[in-house]
């Protein structure tokens, strides 16, 4: 009950910015959830919960608030923590894949080292749109030989069908539009 409640709070603390950051995109701001104690712990309450049933090793965050919401679980479940960054962020080799976005493409990398064969990796990010970020995520997983536990985020877009490039891989959202 006070649950259902919680997750109307924190869906009314989405601010839609239309046109951001370019035009005919309608950004899905979570700062205001950031902001507010109350509704940012209730967030990571209830991802922590599915998080946990999914028993990751590690926990891989997305640039940039992937890492909010990813570093945070990795606390909490005391798994290891691992960045995938924006292309020429990380300082040591690298493992990279190049993904489509809405206009033009963009590369998302990882520390060679940072997976290893057999690691039982979560991916978090903030929201799932088209899914290609995601993709390209699970593409480095594999490439190290790792296996996805499943992927998590705060919001999915569900009209953008992002989850069918996490198929057939556990893909769970706290909160859809
Ligand atoms: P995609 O690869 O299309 O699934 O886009 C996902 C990534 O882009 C995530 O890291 C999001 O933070 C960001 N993103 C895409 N669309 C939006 C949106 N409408 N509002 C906020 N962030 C977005």
């Amino acid at each position: 009950m006070m649950r259902q409640q919680d997750l109307q709070r924190l869906h009314d603390a989405v601010r839609d910015v239309p046109d951001f950051p370019q035009p005919g995109i309608v950004f899905k701001d979570i700062t205001p959830i950031l902001a507010d104690p109350a509704l940012f712990r209730f967030a990571l309450d209830a991802l922590g919960e599915i998080a946990r049933d999914l028993r990751p090793g590690k926990i891989v965050g997305i640039d940039a608030r992937g890492f909010i919401f990813g570093a945070a679980l990795a606390d909490r479940l005391a798994c290891g923590f691992i960045p995938m960054r924006k292309k020429g962020k990380l300082p040591y080799h690298t493992r990279s894949c190049v993904y489509e976005l809405e206009y033009g493409e963009a590369e998302l990398e990882v520390h060679l080292d940072a997976i290893g064969a057999g690691d039982r990796i979560l991916l978090v990010d903030d929201l799932l749109a088209t899914g290609g970020t995601a993709g390209a995520a699970l593409q480095l997983i594999g490439q190290a030989g790792a296996e996805l536990a499943g992927a998590l985020f705060l919001i999915e877009l569900a009209f953008l069908d992002g989850r069918r490039n996490l198929h057939p891989h556990h893909t769970c959202s706290l909160l859809t539009f």
